[in-house]
């Protein structure tokens, strides 16, 4: 038997069809357009996202030469906070979806925060108060469509994140669910009570009858009828980040995982009792199972692959991201080069928006190859930083981490992480983690696998790396990383 997972991004939509093994049978990916009508806001068209998605996944099912009855189930995994508000009766947007990068509510954000609601907010929904979350972008809507609030309070309008919009077009309009971990990036979701939460609703003016059910991760939510009218299940949902630390077998708490793509994406699992950051790590639901509830602390790093292409566009000292690697071990250390990488500030545990970027420690001796090396060690300490931190706050010792994203595929990265960190660093066979994840979800919601268990027995490594740096020269060079961190500090 196999899965189909929907892997519907920020840039393109993917579907790829698993067999019963966690094997890749077939892929199929198109981009979408990416709309900017002013400096600093993105938006989507919800038909763009749901017409790319369709065409993706019956290719993929086609290119797979699978008969359909022999697809089990549908897993859906999806950009994360992205904003949809449609009309119950004719399903038809009545606006754009604002994407997760969109800052159009910043101002409203601060606005909260000078109320003193930082703290509420966090302690209901673990996460700290910042545009990207779904909450505001859905007032914005109501507040600047016309006639969209009180069409709102009256029942007519809905609004989901884009699991809950895919979901709703697979069924034909029958279904309005979101899971937990897409729900818990709402700002509106109350992680004790596991329902929206009433008070925040209104402290944005959001009418509860436009929300979605909340359901657990794995779960038939309905069924799909779209591919020559053959029903199949949709048994699996869950936001991409969290999808990717199922898809990694992060089942215990401890186990960490790290997505090197432009940025960096950190989940820790922290277990099933919720636990709360000092220095800005994100609280939020990794999935939920049964009635059972998984959390994670969550840390991000701005620039990590993205510096990578900074040297090959902007430097252009490299032809292509891979050629890093070779040119970093053709030296034998960074020759005293630190880079700091704040091209747009630093994220946990700094958090200085004013930083910006630096290099220093150059000399007459400095050859282009240190600073490529200095590059690809610095998205090793940012990743660290956030380690430490979620250490620290958790008291939890990380012992190892697995890995994934484009940037995970340069060994030089992988074995400085580990020697960096000190820690066993994990490169599974199937790096496709986000869509394995969404399968994984999907398969066990239909009986396709008994347990997380059976799982692991699925997750293969390709490849280990173990740390080898004395402690002495690991202490020294994360001193002088921190010194270069403070030196980039409020800058702008
Ligand atoms: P995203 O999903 O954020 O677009 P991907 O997971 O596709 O990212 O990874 C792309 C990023 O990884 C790019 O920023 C690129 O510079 C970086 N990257 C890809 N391959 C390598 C490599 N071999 N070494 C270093 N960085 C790499």
């Amino acid at each position: 038997m196999y899965i189909l997972a929907l892997d519907q991004g920020t840039t393109s939509s993917r579907a790829i069809v698993f067999d019963s093994l966690g094997n890749i049978i077939s892929v199929a990916q198109k981009e979408f357009p990416q709309i900017f009508p002013k400096p600093g806001w993105v938006e989507h068209n919800p038909w763009d996202i749901w017409n790319s998605q369709k065409e993706v996944m019956i290719e993929a099912v086609y290119k797979s030469g699978i008969p359909l009855k022999e697809i089990s189930a549908i897993g859906v995994t999806n950009q994360r906070e992205t904003t949809i508000v449609w009309d119950r009766e004719t399903g038809e947007p009545i606006y754009n979806a604002i994407v997760w990068q969109c800052r159009r509510t910043a101002d409203y954000c601060e606005k909260l925060k000078k109320e003193g609601l930082s703290e509420l907010i966090k302690e209901k929904t673990g996460l700290v108060i910042d545009a990207y979350f779904s909450g505001p972008k859905i007032k914005w809507i109501l507040d600047n469509i016309p006639n969209a609030r009180r069409k709102a309070e009256e029942g007519k309008l809905l609004f989901g994140t884009v699991d809950t919009w895919l979901i709703w077009n697979l069924t034909g309009g029958k279904v309005h669910v979101t899971d937990y971990s897409n729900a818990s990036r709402t700002m509106l979701f109350n992680l004790k009570t596991l329902d929206w939460d009433d008070e925040l609703l209104e402290i944005m003016n959001i009418p509860r009858v436009m929300m979605p059910k909340v359901l657990p991760s794995s779960y038939v939510y309905g069924t799909c009828h779209i591919i020559d009218n053959f029903e199949i299940p949709i048994s699996g949902d869950a936001g991409d980040q969290q999808a990717a630390l199922f898809g990694q077998c992060g089942f215990e708490e401890g186990i960490v995982k790290n997505t090197y793509g432009t940025g960096c994406f950190i989940l820790l699992n922290a277990g099933k009792n919720i636990k709360y950051s000092s220095q800005g790590l994100i609280t939020t639901i990794a999935y939920g199972l049964g009635d059972e509830i998984y959390y994670a602390l969550e840390g991000s790093v701005f620039i990590a692959g993205a510096v990578i292409q900074w040297l090959r566009d902007n430097l252009g000292i490299i032809k292509n991201s891979s050629e890093s690697e070779i040119l970093a071990k053709s030296v034998d250390d960074n020759g005293g080069v630190f880079f700091v990488p704040a091209f747009v500030g630093l994220g946990a545990p700094h958090w200085d928006m004013f930083a910006r970027g630096l290099i220093i420690g150059i000399t007459r001796g400095t050859q282009k190859e240190h600073i490529i090396r200095a590059a690809l060690e610095a998205i090793a300490y940012q990743t660290q930083d956030v380690l430490e931190l979620m250490s620290e706050e958790t008291g939890i010792k990380i012992r190892e981490l697995r890995v994934d994203g484009g940037a995970s595929a340069n060994n030089f990265l992988m074995q400085f992480q580990s020697d960096i960190s000190n820690i066993r660093v994990i490169r599974p066979l199937i790096t496709e983690t986000t869509s394995l994840g969404a399968a994984f979800l999907a398969g066990l919601g239909v009986g396709l696998w008994e347990s997380t268990g059976e799982l692991k027995h699925l997750w293969r490594e390709e490849k280990v790396f173990e740390p080898c740096l004395s402690e002495e020269k690991r202490g020294e060079l994360l001193k002088k990383w921190k010194e270069a961190v403070r030196r980039a500090k409020n800058w702008e």
